[in-house]
């Protein structure tokens, strides 16, 4: 059995997610071989080289691949996949970009977003927005898979030393061109890949008012996240949304202020190991699922907090 993990990265730089991309190919077992497919890529290589458990590196560097459009890596997955047992990326905008693609030409169904692997062909998904878990097992001859990161703790960045090999495709589907792209820049780290989170909702009442929460995050080297009832009025924008439509996180401390706790938020954030919520209404269902809550005003609680940090 041999998987192939499709490496997360910007051309740069391999992002943490492929860690715990490469967790969930180790628990499946056999050789892991990691597909770093972009323009430029060397470096990515070498790092993806050197993650724990990596047995080989195959780097498809090719102007086709710069900005990784679905239309021209999927085709180079696919062709590579039919080799393999299993295919993963993570469920990232970029890995649920290309993954439906390849299941479809390789001809199986996909696996969407496993949170556990059971053996090698049953694997567990939420359902539901995380209200069910089921479990499903395939028969597919190449088991195409989305992981969700939060699933999985990573391996270890350092320490392997895996083969890199280069792969002469290049795939120009001619669909698809890159046009351009907007990326918000923030010393803050990435909602993802953050060890703390200060998410707000509603309750901040405009955009301007998450100053108090920037503030509160740099001093706690945290990311800022939102709730959709904030994104959808245009207090921030939808990048920082978490949620069932927005981004799964799980980081060690999650501080929800001003958010009432729907379903469809805790679905992208229940999973954080201490959730702590400021909310002035003490029947906010947020409270069912915080560790600590704080009823209160988060315009005083808030500043409050910030002189204690
Ligand atoms: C298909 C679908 C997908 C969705 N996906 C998402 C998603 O990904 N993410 C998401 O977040 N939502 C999602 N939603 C929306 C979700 O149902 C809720 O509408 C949304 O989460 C509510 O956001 P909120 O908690 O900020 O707002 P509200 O529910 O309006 O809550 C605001 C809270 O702020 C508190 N508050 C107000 N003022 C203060 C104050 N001064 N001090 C302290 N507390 C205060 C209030 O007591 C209240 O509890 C989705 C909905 C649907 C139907």
């Amino acid at each position: 059995m041999t998987i192939l993990v499709i490496a997360e990265h910007d051309n740069k730089a391999v992002a943490p997610a492929t860690l715990n991309t490469v967790a969930a190919a180790a628990k499946i077992g056999g050789d892991i071989h990691v597909l770093v497919a972009g323009q430029g890529v060397g470096a990515v290589a070498e790092a993806a080289a050197k993650i724990a458990g990596v047995a080989k590196v195959l780097v498809a560097d090719n102007g086709a691949y710069a900005h990784q459009l679905p239309e021209n890596v999927a085709p180079l997955v696919a062709e590579l996949g039919k080799g393999y047992s299993h295919i993963l990326a993570a469920a990232t905008s970029n890995g649920k970009n290309i993954l439906p693609r390849v299941a479809a030409q390789l001809d199986v169904d996909q696996i969407s977003e496993i949170i556990s692997v059971e053996s090698a062909d049953t694997f567990k998904r939420p359902i539901y927005a995380g209200n069910a878990i089921a479990t499903v097992q395939s028969s597919a001859a190449v088991k195409v898979i989305t992981v969700r990161a939060t699933g999985f703790d990573p391996v270890a960045a350092e320490g392997g030393s895996a083969a890199v090999e280069a792969v002469g495709a290049a795939h120009d589907a001619g669909k698809s061109s890159f046009v351009g792209e907007e990326l918000a820049k923030s010393d803050r780290p990435e909602l993802t890949a953050a060890k703390i989170v200060v998410s707000g909702g509603r309750g901040m009442q405009n955009g301007d008012n998450f100053k108090h929460l920037y503030a509160l995050a740099d001093k706690l080297g945290a990311a800022v996240g939102a709730s959709r009832a904030a994104v959808d009025a245009g207090f921030v924008p939808n990048d920082m949304q978490v949620g069932q439509t927005g981004k799964i996180v799980a980081p060690q401390l999650y501080i929800a202020v001003g958010i009432s706790g729907a379903i469809q938020h805790l679905a992208g954030m229940k999973d954080s190991k201490v959730i702590v919520a400021i909310n002035k209404d003490e029947e906010a269902p947020i409270f069912q699922v915080a560790d600590y809550g704080l009823v209160a005003d988060l315009f005083e609680a808030i500043p409050e907090l910030e002189k204690l940090v």
